[in-house]
């Protein structure tokens, strides 16, 4: 079934960027109009933000301060300990924890950018309030299937991460000079952590080029991986064994997921992306097609799941299908409100069904 529903992804997809290339150049126009005058902004990358959310919009932030804009990051809820490190980290605003405040500042806003996503649901209630805000919305995004509620759209699923469509946008408004060694960090991280370090399809030759543009610039690839990757407690190490343990290979399939408990992240004092990259691990096997990483959160009443691929196998089809989620053909994500236990006989269900 799987093969079936990529071509019909991958058709959409096709027709979508034909569609978009007549665009870019529309869009470009007036978002430079809008950037003439002087203007307050607030630029909001998806709740639980990663590397590309949070690295895309404070570049952003960064290019657009230069322009003598006033300017905002608001991120829903907070971000992993290892992107505190940002230039700009400092001051962005978290929305649960300043809804007044943020709120305001949304209200009033004249142009609202919302930042690696493309449905004002992923964003919950903060949705609702730039929707009602009179602010001009300009969505830069690289998933699929966007919705219609920004008046500058710039969205094309076959970009690998938001930060190299930020960077072609900056390119495209000819501000590759405003590029200086913060905004050219922020953009770095972005790539290099949604290309899953430059491992994807989605990778071409003008990522690499916007890659050489951004070291040019003075990006540190190896500082900035440093930081990234190289941070972690002693207890995220014990998680990871914990979860190298519970892994489970299904050789007909060829699948390898991971299933965590809450009792087994609590065990290890868990903190907010210490499981980043854990199911890359199940990918890292030679048979391994398709992996799963389900990591149980009590509080919020669900099984968060991470799925990753290989080649033409659609996980955004599968978490999309069976998962109430979404993402890129090689890295999506979902979430089951079943237990640990049902969703595991669920998620094996769904895959004889999905991969037959
Ligand atoms: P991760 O597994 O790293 O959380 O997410 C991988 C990719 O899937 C990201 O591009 C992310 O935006 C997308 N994604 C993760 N969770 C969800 C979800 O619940 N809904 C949707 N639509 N996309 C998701
Ligand atoms: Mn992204």
């Amino acid at each position: 079934m799987y093969r079936i529903e990529y071509q019909m992804y991958k058709k959409r997809t096709n027709t979508y960027n034909s569609y978009l290339c007549f665009m870019i150049e529309d869009q470009l126009e007036k978002l430079k109009r809008l950037l003439d005058k002087p203007a307050t902004v607030v630029i909001i990358p998806h709740k639980n933000p990663d590397g590309d959310a949070m690295g895309s919009c404070l570049a952003l932030q960064g290019v657009i301060n230069q322009l003598g804009h006033s300017s905002t990051v608001v991120a829903p809820n907070e971000y992993p300990t290892f992107l505190h490190w940002l230039p700009g980290h400092d001051k962005v605003l978290i929305y649960e924890n300043n809804i007044k405040i943020a709120d305001e500042l949304i209200s009033k806003a004249d142009m609202i950018f919302t930042l690696d996503f493309n449905t004002l649901k992923r964003i919950d209630q903060m949705g609702v309030r730039i929707s009602e805000s009179n602010a001009k919305k300009i969505m830069i995004d690289h998933h699929q299937e966007p919705d219609n509620y920004a008046d500058i759209m710039f969205s094309n699923p076959a970009m690998g991460s938001t930060c190299e469509f930020v960077f072609q946008i900056i390119e495209g408004l000819g501000l590759l000079k405003n590029i200086d060694k913060d905004i050219a960090s922020c953009l770095y991280t972005g790539i290099v952590t949604d290309t899953g370090s430059f491992r994807f399809p989605s990778v071409t030759a003008a990522t690499h080029r916007a890659v050489a543009t951004l070291i040019d610039a003075g990006a540190k690839h190896s500082q900035i991986h440093e930081k990234i990757k190289d941070n972690s407690r002693p207890d995220r190490l014990k998680l990871l064994g914990i979860a190298l343990k519970n892994m489970v290979f299904i050789a007909k399939h060829r699948v390898a997921y991971i299933i965590i408990s809450q009792d087994e992240l609590d065990a290890c004092n868990y903190q907010k992306g210490d499981t980043e990259g854990f199911v890359n691990y199940c990918l890292s096997i030679a048979e391994v097609e398709m992996a799963a990483l389900m990591t149980e959160h009590k509080k919020d009443n669900m099984i968060k799941i991470s799925f990753r691929s290989k080649g033409d196998l659609a996980v955004n089809v599968f978490a999309k299908t069976y998962f109430e989620g979404g993402g890129h053909i090689n890295a999506a994500g979902g979430k089951s409100e079943k237990s640990l236990q049902e969703t595991e006989a669920y998620f094996l269900k769904s895959l004889a069904t999905f991969l037959s």
